[in-house]
C-alpha cells in the first residue's frame, strides 16, 4: 500500500485551541516529513460532533501558518487523498465497519446509554470498573449473543446500535516504536472499543486507522497520551488486512510542567503567567480569552525553536536552530523517552535571542503601530537610533516601549527615591547653570555635550553624580536609561532644556 514514500499527518481533534503539545507534534511530524522529502498533511479529525467547537479549526490552521510549518495537503489546500476532514468522509468508514463485522472482529451492540449506565453504577458500588469486554460481551446486548434474526430485526426496525472491536482474548501485541523501542501489550487488559457511532459517525480509532490507510501515511508521529491505543490500531489494521502496510509509530514524551511534576496544563500557564496556547483564544461560548504565544509577543522563530527542543536535542551543545537546521539536523532517534520540563524563562531566553538578531529597522517596523496608538509621530531615523540604543535591553518588541519611552515624550512623573536621595536644594541652581552650558555647545552630539559638560564640571569642582542624576531624572524620569547624552543628542537640544526646566519647576 504504502509507495515508499515518507506522509505523515498531523491529525488534530477540533476540541478547543491547540495546546502547545499539539504544535510541537505538527513541528516533528513536519520536521520529519521535510528532512525524507516527504509529505506534511493536515487532517481534521471532528467525527466527535459532541466536542466540537466552533473556531477551533481555523485556529489550528492559523497557528500552523504562524509557525511556517504548512501542509501540502489539508482542508482548504486540497490534495489527492482528500476530503481532509473526516466529517466530509463519513460515508467511507461504514464500509470498513461492516468489513469488520463480517469477518468477525466487530460486532453489533444495542445496549443503551442508560442500560450501560446502569451498569457501572453497579459496578461502582462493589468498588469494581464496569468494562464492556472478554467477560462480560456474552451477556450483553449484542450480536455476539442474538440469533441473526434478532440482530437483523432490530436494525431494520431502526433500532439505534453501535459497532465494537471484538478484542482477542489474550493475545500479545508487540511493536516496535521508533523512539521506545519494542512495547508489548496484552489484550486482556483491554475492552471492546466502540468503532462505530449510533450517529453514523466513526469513532476515533476507526476513522484514524482508515484515514491514515487510504492516506498513505507512512509514519504515525503522536502525543504519548495515544500510546495506549496503539495496540487497538496494530489489531485494525490486522483485521482490515492492512498489517503489512501498516504505518510505523512513534509516540512523543509529555511536555512537562516547570516544576517537572505532571503534564503541562492551561492553569501552570495561568498560575505562572505564561501561555500554553499558541495564539490567543477566546472561547466561544464563555468569552474566556486565553493567552497566546503571539499576542504575548514571542517570534514564531523562537516559538518553533523552544518546541524543538521539548524533547529533542541535537546531541551538541547548539541551542539556537533555523528551521532548516532543524530540518537538517532532525531525527526520531535522538527524540527522548521521558517528559520535557517547560522552562517559561528559557522560552523568553529564546525570544531574547531572536530580537537580538534583528535589525534596528525590522524592529523598527514592529514597534511603529505602538507609537501610532500612542498617537506619536517620529521620524525614523531617530526611532532607528533610539532601537539600536536599547535593543540589547530588550527580550519583546513591547519592551522597546518600557526601555525608550522617555525618548518619545517627556517623564510624566519623577521616581520618588531618586528625587529624595539626590534632588538637593542647590539642584536647581546647578541644573541652571548646566541650561547655559548646554545652550553654549556649538553642534548638538553626544560628543560634544559630553565635552563641554566634562570641562564645567571640572572647572566647578562638581561631582558628577550630583548633577548627572538630576539630569537623568529630568529627562527620563527614574535613574534608569541608555548613556545620557546620547539621550541629550537624540532629543535635541530644546528638549532637553525644556525638561530640565520642567523639572526644575516641578520638584519642590
Ligand atoms: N485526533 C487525535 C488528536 O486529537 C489524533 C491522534 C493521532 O495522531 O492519532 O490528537
Amino acid at each position: 500500500m504504502n509507495s515508499g514514500k515518507v506522509r505523515v499527518r498531523f491529525a488534530p481533534s477540533p476540541t478547543g485551541p491547540l495546546h502547545m503539545g499539539g504544535v510541537r507534534t505538527a513541528l516533528f511530524n513536519y520536521l520529519f516529513a521535510k528532512k525524507h522529502g516527504g509529505d506534511f498533511l493536515l487532517r481534521i479529525e471532528d467525527t466527535d460532533q459532541t466536542r466540537y467547537v466552533p473556531g477551533a479549526e481555523d485556529y489550528i490552521i492559523e497557528a500552523l501558518k504562524w509557525c511556517g510549518l504548512n501542509p501540502v495537503e489539508g482542508p482548504g489546500i486540497g490534495g489527492d487523498f482528500g476530503p481532509y476532514r473526516q466529517s466530509e468522509r463519513k460515508e467511507i468508514y461504514k464500509q470498513y465497519a461492516d468489513q469488520l463485522i463480517e469477518s468477525g472482529n466487530a460486532y453489533y451492540a444495542f445496549d443503551t446509554p442508560e442500560e450501560l449506565d446502569k451498569l457501572r453504577a453497579e459496578a461502582e458500588v462493589k468498588k469494581e470498573v464496569f468494562s464492556y469486554d472478554m467477560h462480560t460481551r456474552g451477556k450483553l446486548n449484542n450480536s455476539l449473543v442474538l440469533s441473526e434474526e434478532e440482530v437483523k430485526g432490530k436494525i431494520s426496525s431502526g433500532e439505534p446500535y453501535i459497532i465494537r472491536f471484538k478484542m482477542p482474548e489474550n493475545a500479545d501485541v508487540v511493536e516496535k516504536d521508533l523512539i521506545r523501542g519494542e512495547v508489548k501489550f496484552n489484550t486482556a487488559q483491554l475492552d471492546d472499543k466502540v468503532l462505530f457511532k449510533a450517529d453514523g459517525m466513526p469513532t476515533y480509532h476507526l476513522a484514524n486507522v482508515v484515514d491514515d490507510h487510504l492516506m498513505q501515511i507512512s509514519h504515525v508521529i503522536r502525543g504519548e497520551e495515544w500510546l495506549p491505543s496503539m495496540p487497538l490500531h496494530i489489531l485494525l489494521y490486522e483485521a482490515l488486512g492492512w498489517r503489512e502496510n501498516r504505518p510505523q509509530f512513534a509516540h512523543l514524551p509529555l511536555i512537562l510542567k516547570p516544576t517537572g511534576k505532571g503534564k503541562l496544563s492551561k492553569r501552570d500557564g495561568d498560575k505562572m503567567g505564561f501561555p500554553v496556547f499558541p495564539l490567543l483564544w477566546t472561547d466561544p461560548k464563555s468569552g474566556d480569552v486565553s493567552r497566546g504565544y503571539r499576542e504575548d509577543g514571542y517570534f514564531p522563530e523562537a516559538f518553533v525553536n523552544l518546541l524543538a527542543l521539548l524533547g529533542w536535542n541535537a546531541g551538541t551543545e547548539q541551542e539556537f536552530f533555523s528551521m532548516d537546521e532543524l530540518i537538517d539536523q532532525f531525527s526520531l532517534e535522538r527524540v527522548v523517552k521521558s517528559g520535557a520540563r517547560f522552562d517559561p524563562e528559557k522560552a523568553k531566553w529564546f525570544n531574547r535571542h531572536y530580537l537580538q538578531e534583528k535589525t534596528a529597522n525590522e524592529l523598527g517596523d514592529l514597534f511603529k503601530p505602538v507609537l501610532v496608538e500612542k498617537g506619536i509621530e517620529i521620524e525614523t531615523r531617530m526611532l532607528i537610533k533610539v532601537i539600536e540604543m536599547v535593543k540589547e535591553r530588550c527580550g519583546f518588541v513591547s519592551e522597546i516601549w518600557d526601555q525608550a519611552g522617555y525618548f518619545f515624550e517627556p517623564p510624566a512623573s519623577y521616581d520618588e527615591k531618586t528625587v529624595k536621595k539626590k534632588w538637593k536644594e542647590d539642584t536647581p541652581d546647578k541644573l541652571n547653570a548646566i541650561i547655559e552650558v548646554f545652550l553654549a555647545v556649538e553642534n548638538w552630539n553626544a560628543e560634544q555635550i559630553k565635552e563641554a559638560f566634562s570641562a564645567f564640571m571640572n572647572k566647578k569642582e562638581w561631582g558628577f553624580g550630583v548633577v548627572m542624576v538630576p539630569i537623568r531624572l529630568a529627562l527620563v524620569g527614574s535613574s534608569q536609561g541608555v548613556d545620557l547624552f546620547d539621550i541629550c543628542e537624540l532629543i535635541g537640544r530644546d528638549e532637553t532644556i525644556s525638561r530640565i526646566r520642567k523639572a526644575i519647576l516641578t520638584i519642590a
